[in-house]
């Protein structure tokens, strides 16, 4: 079959072992005596505690109410006690309200109530039952899943695309989950596809994975409108736009989304939780996290949200090297985090430990103009003049250099022989420059209010 790709690109080599590691272990249960979950899951608005200390909850119950209709419920992950309701820092997002639950290891569930079988249900019923689960994108991005279903007006949509690239290094829970759960995975996306009205689908898997397209394929073939189409392996193959680009040949114009090339592009994990949330009537309530680097036993973990990463260093045997550093997700768009409390979220889908030396690697020096980042940037950006921007905090000049295009897939910053931190200064300017523009909006709304009055 013929290998599809995108232009440009890279092939990482990888410091601390890559996805060898993990790639033929399954998938392992593991639950933590207490977890955090905190509040802000989502790309927009987070959502608010409505539990206290001392309450009892249930596994699915409702813990954080949605605020509008960027927002979704959090769930309680685990049966117990919520131990406190209070801020915490999270990833350089400043602080966020988090519920601590004390686990009572009874897996007690909420009622929930399926809708039934994807093929029968009636598909006005589940893009609400999708917002219902809490669920949003699972590849990273967090984006509200309900919201990204609905089209905006006079949009249209041909084709639903699933991301089983899994391109990141180190990651392999995408892997495992399409070769251990592709049912699973077919059953979200019928769901999506009939709740859209939508017929045809194509499932983009790289071709290093040829277990996971095998079993897609096997799982796809007495399905509806559904193929499996193998993609060169080469990243950031797993970008939206890339994706889109691969499958359909279409390209996402700088500042449009994907539906304006009449396609949505969903991930793998999150098909998983749709057909959770459709066929047994279950919120999003864990996640499947690959922990890897200088661990003792590196393994795909699947864990209620919120485990703490300690804990989960721990079910991996511990470290087996002083750790340099720890981040979530993989090496090229992974985010450092600053210590090993941290909780995970609905959007980790990896834990990678560096050791010293590897982490060590990563240290920056001074550009020499090579003009390497340019000519790896995937949509033609110009890396090293956006970081003397985005440094001096010129965020004027970092937006006329197309920044908010960035999708900060690291592959500028992998060829810099520099190893200049670029990613990180381009996710500093984007949310700098996203909150400006939220900020003069809600100025705006204001004296208009002021001026109708
Ligand atoms: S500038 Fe952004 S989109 Fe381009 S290679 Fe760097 S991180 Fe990727
Ligand atoms: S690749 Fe690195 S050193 Fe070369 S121009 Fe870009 S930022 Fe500078």
């Amino acid at each position: 079959m013929i290998k599809k790709t995108f232009k440009r690109g890279v092939h990482p080599h990888i410091p601390g072992g890559g996805k060898k590691a993990t790639r033929d272990l399954p998938i392992e249960d593991y639950v933590s005596d207490s977890v955090v979950i905190h509040m802000a899951m989502n790309i927009g608005a987070p959502a608010t505690p409505c539990v206290k200390k001392g309450d009892p909850v249930k596994i699915g119950q409702v813990i954080g109410t949605p605020n509008g209709f960027m927002s979704v419920p959090v769930h309680a992950s685990v049966s117990g006690e919520v131990t406190a309701v209070e801020d915490i820092p999270y990833l350089g997002t400043g602080n966020v309200k988090a519920v601590f639950i004390k686990n009572d290891f009874l897996n007690t569930w909420e009622d929930h109530r399926p809708l039934g079988d994807v093929e029968q249900v009636d598909p006005s019923l589940i893009i609400p039952a999708i917002r219902d689960a809490g669920i949003t994108g699972m590849g990273g991005a967090s984006f509200p899943t309900h919201v990204k279903l609905t089209f905006p007006e006079g949009s249209s949509c041909d084709t639903i695309l699933v991301n089983g690239a899994e391109c990141e290094t180190h990651l392999t829970a995408d892997h495992r989950l399409m070769i251990e759960e592709s049912r699973r995975i077919v059953n979200g996306l019928r769901a999506v596809m009939r709740a859209v009205n939508v017929p045809k689908a194509i499932i983009g898997i790289e071709d290093n994975k040829p277990e996971a397209i095998s079993a897609m394929q096997e799982a796809v073939s007495d399905r509806e409108g559904i193929s499996v189409q193998p993609l060169k392996t080469k990243y950031p193959q797993g970008g939206e736009k890339q994706l889109i680009q691969a499958l359909t040949g279409r390209q996402v114009p700088a500042g449009k989304l994907p539906i304006d090339c009449h396609v949505v592009v969903l991930n793998v994990g999150t098909c998983a939780a749709i057909a959770d949330a459709v066929t047994e009537g279950k919120p999003l309530v864990s996640r499947l996290t690959t922990v890897t680097g200088c661990v003792n036993t590196p393994k795909n973990l699947r864990v209620p949200i919120g485990t703490r990463v300690e804990d989960m260093i721990g079910a991996c045997d511990g470290f087996s090297e002083e750790p340099g550093k720890i981040f979530f997700g993989g090496a090229m768009t992974g985010i450092a985090i600053p210590n090993i409390s941290t909780p995970t979220a609905k959007s980790t889908n990896g834990i990678v430990a560096l050791n010293e030396k590897d982490a060590r690697s990563l240290d920056e020096t001074a550009c020499i103009r090579c003009g390497r980042c340019v000519a790896a940037c995937p949509i033609g950006l110009n890396p090293y003049k956006i970081k003397v921007a985005a440094d001096a905090s010129d965020f004027e000049t970092a937006e006329k250099l197309h920044v908010m295009d960035c999708m900060l897939c690291g592959s500028c910053a992998y060829v810099c022989p520099a190893r200049r931190w670029l990613t990180p200064s381009f996710r500093f300017a984007k949310d700098k420059i996203t909150a400006e523009r939220k900020a003069k909006a809600a100025k705006a709304a204001a004296e208009k209010g002021g001026a109708n009055q």
